[in-house]
């Protein structure tokens, strides 16, 4: 009889500290600490936890928050956040505070969605209403504990289901902070944006993203490939990226990599099916467009052309869709323009 040994090697999971709000001046300097944050209560009574890491400088200076999957089947971000940990020296050597917080939407990542659990989307929803529903009291109490801390924002995103994304950042680049925030990713594609969402706003409220900018905590949005993986070739770029931002912020020391091969948008926009059917021929992330290129082409269920589509600008694919259904209606391509 054969034996089979599987081999584990266990670590010894070290007991997290849970607290009701994030007081940063209650943190010692020159450590790390990390704990569970409260933000609201489930159905039964217990507090939904978020996860937090504080990086407490040594010495004083500016406060960054990373943050990842307020889309809770937007993962990428969280091993953005993981290998970063990996890559950041000692609290002792920083001045400044990191705030890393690796799952946001707690109920859609235990549920493997994007929406919270009563369906709503949290990214349009800010700033959250105190005595409003579930969602928007989610929103409310973790904007306040955790973001109003914060002197710079950086929001990790991938693509919806159904859709792929390349390494791209939405960035106010009027912003010379955001601008270098902008430019120092080893993104593929840069898209100057003020924080309105690329599709849909449908919710009560705005995006984190613009909401906090308006409320003096500026901040760019990081988008990293496909929902519900890991993608190694993204999160680490993803988090070499982050780094570059805490050196240009003084908190470490380091070296500037300035991107010189990212293509920069002036505007996007998604281009949609106006029938339905079975897409094909959809280019590939990255690929340069010109007008009059094929994007698209719609057949039925037995295969006959439908309808067909077309650049209608010189452009560069942001995101495609990965899902060939397609409704009338249904996403093909996310257009940067590099020129207007
Ligand atoms: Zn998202």
């Amino acid at each position: 009889m054969a034996l089979f040994f599987i081999v584990v090697s266990v670590h010894a999971q070290q007991e997290k500290a849970m607290y009701d709000s994030l007081d940063l001046t209650k943190f010692k300097s020159g450590e790390v600490h990390e704990f569970w944050l409260k933000i609201v209560d489930d159905g039964r009574g217990v507090p939904m936890l978020v996860p937090v890491i504080v990086y407490k400088g040594k010495k004083n200076g500016p406060v960054l928050g990373v943050i990842a999957a307020i889309h809770g089947n937007e993962l990428n971000g969280i091993a953005v956040i993981h290998t970063l940990k990996t890559k950041l020296p000692d609290p002792s050597q920083m001045a400044g505070t990191i705030i890393l917080v690796p799952g946001l939407n707690i109920p859609g990542i235990i549920n493997e969605q994007r929406e919270f659990n009563d369906g709503q989307d949290l990214n349009r929803l800010f700033p959250g209403k105190k005595r409003g529903d579930t969602s928007q009291q989610y929103v409310y109490n973790l904007y306040r504990k955790l973001i109003v801390p914060m002197d710079y924002l950086v929001d990790l995103h991938t693509a919806s289901f159904g859709r792929t994304n390349s390494l791209y950042v939405r960035a106010d680049m009027k912003d010379e902070a955001l601008r270098n925030f902008a430019l120092l990713q080893p993104a593929d594609i840069i898209l100057n944006s003020d924080g309105a969402p690329s599709a849909s706003n449908t919710g009560s409220g705005e995006t984190l993203r613009a909401y906090a900018h308006r409320n003096n905590i500026p901040g760019i949005t990081i988008e990293l490939g496909n929902p519900q993986v890991f993608q190694t070739d993204y999160t680490d770029r993803g988090a070499e990226g982050i780094l570059q931002i805490i050196t240009y912020l003084k908190i470490i020391k380091g070296q500037l990599n300035y991107n010189n091969t990212a293509q920069v948008c002036v505007k996007s926009y998604w281009i949609y099916t106006s029938k339905g059917g079975y897409l094909y021929n959809v280019p590939e992330l990255n690929k340069q467009v010109l007008k009059g290129d094929i994007i698209g082409t719609l057949k039925d269920s037995f295969g006959e052309i439908i309808e067909e589509y077309f650049a209608p600008e010189n452009g560069i694919i942001i995101g495609n869709s990965s899902n060939p259904v397609s409704q009338t209606g249904g996403r093909i391509v996310h257009l940067g323009v590099m020129k207007e």
